[in-house]
């Protein structure tokens, strides 16, 4: 199994592990829930081409993580993908699966085509789902602690910056898992939007607050293309 089966096998555990599967948000019109990230899931089932699915690109981007790059036909990306660094930090790890849930909170609005969303809201959901994920497992299950704990070596030690983004997310997380259907406020979310803004990674959202980006849709392939490596699945 090579890094890149290996990641579409933990993205598709993940996002269906009944932890991830519990996620439920709703704010204004907008929500997200287990059926979102199933559909990501199903994405990442096939063998993707230029056209339909959802790729895995190992780059070297000095990471220690994954992004989820939307579709960019201009810059020759003609379909979404999760963008992984050729050696990546949290292989395998629970930050991963953290890092799974966050960008799939990224590509699950990407999938929905002509969504127009705010850069810094599509940001702070993101983080809200993460934190969500990592409050919704059973007794025994990995945990991060967002105020005393770290990431695994050789990632650095994190800023106040970052902890002031996912202490936000943790509490707002929280108190959305509490609710029916994850319901939460413009004026909750824009708290963890704020933390966003104040981190140097997201100087650029900072510059540009009301930047929206418009989804361009995710599909599923038609053809049975399925990665015979990853058939067990469908069982
Ligand atoms: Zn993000």
């Amino acid at each position: 199994m090579n890094e890149t089966q290996r990641f579409r096998g933990l993205v598709r555990s993940t996002l269906m592990s009944i932890r991830c599967q519990k996620i439920a948000i709703s704010l204004d019109t907008l929500t997200i829930t287990g059926t979102d990230y199933a559909y990501i899931a199903l994405a990442m089932l096939e063998r993707p081409d230029n056209v339909v699915g959802m790729s895995v690109r190992a780059e070297n981007q000095g990471g220690a993580s994954a992004s989820m790059r939307p579709s960019n036909p201009a810059a020759g990306q003609p379909i979404a993908a999760f963008s992984i660094p050729i050696k990546p930090w949290f292989a395998g790890t629970y930050h991963e699966e953290m890092i799974i849930v966050h960008e799939s909170t990224h590509a699950s609005f990407e999938a929905r085509t002509g969504l127009a969303l705010r850069a810094l809201t599509n940001e702070a959901l993101a983080y809200l789902a993460d934190a969500m994920y990592n409050k919704l497992g059973s007794p025994g299950d990995p945990v991060f602690d967002p105020v005393n704990g770290e990431r695994p070596p050789p990632a650095k030690k994190l800023t106040q910056e970052s902890r002031n983004v996912l202490i936000a997310a943790s509490n707002l997380a929280r108190l959305a898992i509490g609710r029916p259907n994850g319901t939460i406020t413009r004026a909750e979310i824009s708290v963890i939007e704020n933390a966003v803004a104040n981190h140097p990674i997201y100087a650029d959202l900072k510059a540009n607050p009301s930047l929206t980006d418009t989804s361009r849709g995710i599909r599923l392939a038609r053809t049975p293309s399925i990665d015979p490596a990853v058939r067990h699945v469908l069982r």
